[in-house]
């Protein structure tokens, strides 16, 4: 007896094959990712019934698919026990999916008892037939459609165990590839048993009166249909609802990060500095462990912030962050502070030398110019080292230390390191005292202006002063500029008491004026800070027209090394300078090691050479006459007039008379002296008589 096949409905069942394998698919991966056991457990069986529902329900439209010419119905009970085998076997597909590993030998066994499994399905489904006499079963046949199911069951357990992973690249279209290799493999295996099947002529089917086929086809269909569906659905809302919790996971780690790492460097910020510190130091104190901390900031970050922009500084950071950690050791701490502060903790130090050994280690890299846009950056920190326990036995007293010795660090000279001693804390607090003084300075009248005279050196007359700032400090005392000015310059104070100079300086022009004294011109420092400001010569004209001061009573000194910070700028403030009347002279020359030839591109009229120079001419005597010699003479063939500042000694006098310097200045001649002392001086030197009031200098204030 033959049968024939109903195409839709053949169809059919290989689409219910492939969905019912496309969802095994997608709960496999969704079990596997399930931490919680109970829910795992409720996925598996909820996935188990509808994947074998499904693949049932495949196998059960195949045989509708099949027509007998003889009425066929089927055995309920028996339908339900292939329903049940068929579920049994899903459940056991997918743990053996979600389970971690997958070995060859995990494999085969697996996918015999799975290719059983649905072969037993088949074959029971056949039974439910209760064709009378029985079907006979070709035995190639038979066997091949075991086999089908054996190998189709293997397949279909290892591209599911391969595709559980819901994070894959094109996971989907994968899966969907997949399960249609999977439906075609049941499909297969279902329409092989089907031609192993032989009925016999004259058979019927003991289960005919049982219920009817085609409604029985349509509402398979359209059950299994739904349940698979909303099992995907399901999968997928639950899929989704983890992901949102992994991204909120996520969003929490990132805060986490975020409040214990600096977002621009990607650096440990102070707090888990602070942590590493509290940790080494709970270490330090139950055995031997000596750490450093190197307390670190870049000379001139400020400046390269406000010239070259945030960017540029930003760059300038991370480079620094990153040169650090190839310098830091596994274990030791590289952290940022905030701004261009940067600490190393270093970990199992054992000689204070270790430490000043990576601390070197930054200098020598710090050595290379950090390139930006094609331009070299050269910057430098300044590095100051506390030692545990020695230095401080908390976070607060190491970092305090550190820090205190950086500044040390800087004032000798900046670009290097220096390890904290006692009094350092002191210097530290001074300066912070002294940022206190300047800041009321102004406002409660602190300042006052001394006169140093300088003299001819041909004839010994009074040649002008130089006016020198001093801070007269209700606490601290009489400040000297040696101490503040570089404070001032730091935090930009400099700016506001530079204009109060010229101001005073003018004032007490005018009052000697008054007095009915000759005046002399008066030479007014300016530092770097102030050549820096772009209306630094419309404000100071301002101030000298509102007091009525010509141009040509005052003069400002500029240093060499301000003057070379920037050379085209510096030439065009001179120039400017020049063409409004007032003078200018190059300060501490020698000390900035540029040439002469150099300098004479700011065609300034006046060189004051610095006091280590004149020194020399005491300490080297052959040598240091020699230089000042050429000195005096090159500047005179450039057409510049030669000032010695600091002459203490008779022998310094003679010699630089001797040489035909211009102009001396220095303590042998006069010191700085109070507004009335040198108003004293101009009275002895108004008379016009000519004598020299030299070597008998008022007393000095
Ligand atoms: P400077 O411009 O080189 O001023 C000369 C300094 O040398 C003065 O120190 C003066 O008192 C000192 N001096 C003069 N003769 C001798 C001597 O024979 N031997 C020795 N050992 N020293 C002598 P002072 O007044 O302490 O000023 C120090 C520095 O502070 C000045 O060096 C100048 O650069 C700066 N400064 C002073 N007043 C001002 C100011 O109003 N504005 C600015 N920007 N800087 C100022
Ligand atoms: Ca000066
Ligand atoms: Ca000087």
């Amino acid at each position: 007896m033959h049968g024939t096949y109903n195409f839709w409905l053949v169809a059919l069942s290989l689409v219910v094959a492939t969905l019912a394998s496309y969802t095994a698919l997608d709960l496999s991966g969704r079990i596997a990712q399930l931490p919680n056991r109970r829910q795992r457990h409720a996925w598996l069986a909820g996935g188990a019934g509808a994947m074998g529902i499904g693949i049932w329900s495949m196998h059960f439209i195949g045989v509708l698919a099949f027509t007998l010419p003889i009425a066929v119905g089927y055995d309920f009970t028996i339908t339900a026990g292939s329903l049940l085998i068929a579920i049994g076997v899903s459940y056991f597909a997918l743990s053996v999916i979600a389970h971690d590993t997958l070995g060859p030998k995990r494999l085969a066994c697996a996918a015999v008892l799975m290719g059983l499994g649905i072969a037993g399905m088949h074959y029971t489904g056949d039974a439910a037939m209760q064709m009378q006499p029985g079907i006979v079963y070709d035995p190639a046949l038979f066997a091949a459609s075991i086999v089908i199911a054996i190998v189709a069951s293997a397949a279909a357990l290892s591209i599911a165990h391969k595709l559980r992973a819901d994070e894959q690249e094109n996971v989907h279209p994968k899966r969907m590839a997949a399960s249609v290799v999977m439906g075609l493999a049941i499909t297969g295996m279902h329409y092989t048993a089907n031609a192993a099947a032989n009925y016999l002529p004259g058979a019927i089917c003991g289960a005919a009166n049982g219920v009817d086929l085609r409604w029985l086809g349509t509402t398979i269909s359209i059950f299994t249909f739904a349940i698979l569906i909303v099992t995907l659905m399901l999968s997928r809302f639950d899929a989704r609802t983890a992901s949102l919790v992994q991204s909120v996971s996520q969003l929490n780690s990132r805060i986490v990060y975020m409040a214990a790492f600096d977002s621009l460097t990607e650096l440990p910020n102070r707090r888990t500095l602070t942590e590493h510190m509290e940790r080494a130091i709970e270490l330090g104190k139950h055995g031997k462990g000596l750490f450093a901390v190197l307390f670190m900031d870049l000379d001139g970050f400020k400046t390269i912030n406000d010239s070259l922009g945030h960017t540029v500084g930003d760059h300038v950071l991370r480079a620094f962050a990153r040169r650090l950690t190839e310098c830091a050791s596994t274990g030791d701490t590289v952290a940022r502070l905030g701004g261009d502060e940067f600490v190393i903790l270093v970990r199992h130090v054992g000689l204070p030398d270790d430490a000043r050994r990576v601390a070197q280690a930054v200098l020598e890299r710090m050595r290379e110019p950090i390139w930006i846009d094609e331009r070299p950056l050269q910057v430098a920190p300044s590095i100051g080292i506390a030692l545990f326990p020695r230095d401080g036995d908390t976070v607060e007293a190491l970092l305090k230390n550190a820090d205190a010795a950086m500044y040390a660090a800087k004032r000798a000279g900046r670009g290097t390191c220096r390890f904290f001693e006692a009094d350092m804390n002191e210097a530290a607090t001074r300066t912070l005292q002294i940022q206190q003084a300047l800041h009321e300075a102004l406002d409660k009248k602190y300042f006052s202006l001394r006169f140093q005279p300088k003299f001819y050196g041909r004839d010994g007359a009074l040649a002008g002063a130089e006016a020198l700032l001093r801070l007269n400090h209700p606490t601290l005392g009489l400040l000297s500029p040696a101490e503040f000015i570089s404070i001032a310059e730091r935090n930009g104070q400099i700016v506001p008491i530079g204009y109060w100079v010229v101001r005073e300086a003018c004032r007490q022009i005018r009052r000697w004026q008054a007095a009915g004294l000759k005046t002399t011109k008066v030479a007014i420092n300016l530092s770097p800070r102030q050549l820096a400001q772009p209306d630094l010569l419309a404000t100071i004209q301002e101030i000298v027209r509102a007091e009525r001061m010509g141009p040509e009573r005052i003069m400002f000194e500029i240093t060499e090394t301000a003057a070379m910070h920037d050379v085209r700028r510096t030439a065009d403030t001179v120039h400017a300078f020049q063409k409004c009347g007032f003078e200018v002279a190059i300060d501490d020359f020698g000390t900035g090691y540029s040439s002469l030839a150099y300098l004479q591109r700011f065609r300034v009229r006046q060189l004051k050479i610095d006091r280590f120079f004149v020194d020399g001419l005491d300490a080297n005597d052959e040598e240091g006459t020699a230089i000042v010699a050429a000195i005096i003479k090159l500047a005179h063939s450039l057409g510049m007039n030669v000032v010695a500042e600091g002459v203490e000694t008779v022998s310094q006098r003679e010699k630089l008379e001797a040489l035909r310097c211009d102009q001396l200045q220095g303590y042998l001649l006069g010191e700085p002296l109070t507004p009335d002392a040198f108003g004293a001086l101009l009275r002895g030197n108004g008379d016009g008589d000519g004598a020299p009031p030299l070597r008998g200098a008022p007393a000095p204030a």
